[in-house]
């Protein structure tokens, strides 16, 4: 089983104290459950409807991660039952999943997404206002605000990625005792190994897994 042999050979070349998230968007049930049934079962999906669609047919015990950008009016549709949010990227989106959270109940972990690549498109907030959103983050008595997350430009350039890489760490760990951080998600299928070498806790790796998307 090839997904198997790929999910083996990761996680044979990472250090077992990095999470790997299985990113499983666009692929089918069946591919998830290869998998599954090889031991796997952390899965990131960056839209909500199709996160649903899965959490609802396949195996309870799999921890879903919402890798993607996230609008407000569909968190209540994955409070329940999300295990990590990854993209939040705003003050109003943290005071929104706070108010899910809190009407059913449960404490939900989110990481806060930084922008740190050169493109204008990829989500996050800039460094210049995480002070800021942290601050505020401390009266969400919902939100376990457990670390920070970001995308590297896309590019072949590794000095730009390291470097992207590096900034975020050096933020990391001048955040890192305060707010009690645990978790630095950062690392796809083409940077992992850069992420890894800057301090990633976690990795999010989607077609070195279960191959291309279209
Ligand atoms: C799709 C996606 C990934 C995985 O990308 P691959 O290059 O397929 O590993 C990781 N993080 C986020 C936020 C994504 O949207």
């Amino acid at each position: 089983m090839t997904i198997k042999n790929n999910l083996n050979n990761l996680k044979s070349e990472i250090p077992s104290s990095v999470v790997l998230v299985a990113v499983s968007k666009t692929k089918p049930n069946n591919m998830i459950m290869d998998a599954y049934d090889s031991g796997h079962r952390i899965f990131g999906e960056n839209r909500i409807q199709e996160m649903i669609t899965k959490y609802e047919s396949l195996p309870k015990d799999i921890e879903w991660h919402m890798i993607g950008h996230l609008q407000r009016n569909k968190v209540k549709y994955i409070a329940p039952f999300v295990s990590l949010i990854h993209g939040v990227d705003s003050i109003k989106l943290l005071i929104e999943i706070n108010k899910q959270a809190k009407q059913i109940n449960r404490v939900i972990k989110c990481l806060l997404q930084i922008h740190i690549a050169k493109e204008e498109t990829k989500y996050g907030i800039k460094y210049s206002e995480l002070e800021s959103v942290l601050n505020y983050s401390e009266s969400l008595e919902y939100i376990n605000l457990v670390g920070l997350m970001g995308m590297a430009t896309f590019t072949k350039d590794e000095q730009v990625i390291n470097l992207e890489f590096k900034n975020l760490k050096k933020k990391y760990d001048f955040y890192k005792s305060k707010y009690n951080f645990s978790v630095l998600s950062i690392g796809m299928s083409g940077d992992y190994q850069n992420a890894i070498n800057f301090g990633s806790t976690m990795i999010r790796v989607g077609s070195k897994i279960f191959g291309e998307r279209k």
